[in-house]
């Protein structure tokens, strides 16, 4: 297959082939423009893919910008955390980080610029007036009483603004549009507020801080962009991003395409409502292996991979859609199947006892690292006298169909011998304890020597080589599969979504798990070793998935 044909083809991309066609553009420069008020979510990494992905294969550029103009709500973490996120997932933006606020200086200068020119004026009605004035949808909005002001006058108190000579939200500039615009964003908009807020790159520089609108298509024009993409809710802001290119001396006139947000089930995929999860303690942090925050996919076990190969299969339209977790779920699945060595755990452990093989012998069996790759080796899983296997595997009596260990009846251990279940201890409730077997020293990597066939293979752990760790099982944060519709989507956290289990024995070659190594724990799922707990030096892992898709079952 050549490199072309496995570039993916959207309706951004069209727009792009035909702008170097018809000479419109000669390069391609994108930019990815994060607010820095939160994490990145799964959402930002369809917008990453899309942009990074366009500026590698027409051999653009892409720039990160920092789009920080509400200095109250962001912070430098954030801003750390964002690059982190970029980078793991695999991007490399061009050049030095950027900021919109690199730009206050000309941003105010294009201000001054609008205001002499007689399109923009210093308006002093309050929140509240210019909520009245601002008209609805049905009805058409109200001239400022300062919209006439003189060019001096509003050149002299857009001077006193910056100065810091008034309060927050006595002041504010205003373009000069159309108040009876059918856009009610086109209803002389704000351009420039009023904030004594001390901002994590420009410290107390300013006091008056740019709009969103003002800011963004002026700096994605600085940069040279030449497509500013971005999500449907900018629909009825372009008229106004063209409208502030228009009126102000600058040369580039980025085109902005809106295409659809990403939305996944069982999950919300907004910063403000993920802050919410995070600041009420509702989860454990912006990266909780439940959150769908790039940090917390990574830390549930996602690889960059996966996440990338996800945002390919979803693609890019302007349709609004609502994509199965099962989507997600089967990517890091696929890679990890491929990936991931193979080891063993048992998570709900009963002790098995196999009287015929010597009590203090430690025999090293040879185990594959993946059934269906040699490159990835071998390691050595040690067989004692007592292995633990899981309270599932067995049962006193079962028919046919239950293919795991029964007495009277032989189960193969996985890379091991084949074993059968004499007899076996309960506790005061009936809970198995101990399962009593003998083994067949003649089976190991091979079938019994007298032809008879065996057909189970369950997966265990020495007693007493094997490791105990803590392994956490995570599920949907939700029980409802659109929290964001819910009046209150906090009220439907699944209280189920983390299960802790203590009682985990996990083979000795785990022992040197590294943060966010992959495993299959073999019949169980795929786990990650997880190192961020520096508080203690238990194993822990997490769950990324399970084998398969038990969800599609339930409903
Ligand atoms: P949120 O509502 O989650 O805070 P946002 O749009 O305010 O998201 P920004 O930091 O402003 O977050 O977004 C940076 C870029 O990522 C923007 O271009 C935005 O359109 C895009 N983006 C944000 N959320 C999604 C999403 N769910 N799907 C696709 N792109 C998204
Ligand atoms: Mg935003």
């Amino acid at each position: 297959m050549s490199q072309e044909s496995v570039r993916p083809t959207n309706f951004i991309r069209n727009i792009i082939d035909q702008d170097l066609t018809s000479g419109k553009h000669t390069g391609v420069v994108t930019r990815f423009p994060p607010e820095p008020n939160g994490y990145l979510h799964i959402g930002h990494a369809k917008s990453i893919c899309l942009n990074f992905g366009i500026g590698q294969d027409y051999q653009g550029q892409t720039n990160l910008r920092f789009d920080d103009t509400n200095p109250a709500k962001e912070n430098i973490d954030f801003v750390h955390s964002i690059k982190s996120d970029v980078q793991w997932l695999g991007f490399e933006w061009a050049g030095d980080v950027r900021y919109s606020s690199n730009y206050f200086q000309q941003l105010f200068d294009f201000a001054v610029e609008l205001i002499k020119s007689g399109k923009a004026f210093v308006c002093q009605l309050d929140a509240e007036q210019m909520r009245e004035y601002r008209g609805s949808l049905t009805e058409a909005g109200t001239n400022s009483p300062w919209r006439d002001r003189s060019i001096e006058d509003n050149l002299d108190l857009f001077d006193r603004m910056r100065k810091g000579e008034f309060k927050e939200g006595s002041h504010s500039l205003r373009a000069k549009i159309d108040m009876a615009s059918p856009n009610i964003k086109m209803r002389d908009p704000i351009l420039y507020r009023i904030r004594f807020v001390e901002h994590h790159q420009t410290g107390n520089e300013w006091c008056i801080y740019p709009m969103y609108d003002f800011t963004h298509c002026i700096s994605d024009a600085i940069e040279g962009i030449t497509h500013s993409l971005c999500t449907l809710e900018f629909e009825d802001h372009r008229p106004l991003y063209d409208w502030v290119i228009d009126n102000i001396s600058i040369e580039a006139h980025p085109q902005q395409i809106e295409f659809s947000r990403l939305n996944i089930e069982y999950t919300v995929m907004s910063k403000r409502k993920l802050a919410t999860l995070v600041e009420d303690n509702l989860v454990d942090g912006w990266n909780d292996p439940r959150m769908p925050t790039i940090a917390g996919l990574r830390r549930r076990g996602y690889t960059p991979a996966s996440l990338v190969e996800f945002c390919k299969r979803i693609g890019v339209t302007k349709q609004e859609n609502m994509i199965e977790m099962s989507a997600l779920e089967s990517c890091i699945r696929e890679d990890l199947n491929v990936a991931a060595p193979r080891a063993m755990a048992v998570l709900d452990p009963i002790k098995v006892i196999i009287e015929n093989y010597p009590q203090d012998q430690v025999e090293q069996l040879t185990a594959p690292n993946h059934p269906n790759d040699e490159t990835m080796g071998t390691r050595q899983v040690p067989f004692t006298r007592e292995v633990c296997i899981d309270r599932a595997d067995f049962r006193e009596e079962a028919n046919k169909k239950y293919k795991r260990l029964v007495i009277d009846k032989e189960v193969r251990l996985r890379n091991g011998y084949v074993i059968k279940a004499l007899r076996c201890d309960k506790d005061d409730e009936g809970n198995v304890t101990t399962v009593y077997c003998t083994y067949d020293a003649d089976t190991l990597g091979k079938k019994p020597s007298d032809g008879r066939s065996v057909k189970g293979v369950i997966h265990w752990v020495s007693a007493s080589e094997g490791i105990p760790a803590t392994v956490r099982l995570y599920d949907r944060l939700f029980t409802v599969a659109n929290p964001a519709s819910e009046e209150e989507f906090s009220d439907f956290i699944n209280p189920e979504s983390l299960i802790t289990v203590t009682t985990a024995i996990v083979e000795p070659s785990l022992a040197t798990a590294q943060g966010e190594a992959a495993y299959q724990f073999e019949r169980e799922g795929y786990f990650c070793a997880d190192n961020k707990d520096s508080t203690s030096d238990a194993l822990v892992f997490n769950r990324t998935v399970g084998l398969r898709d038990t969800w599609a079952n339930n409903v």
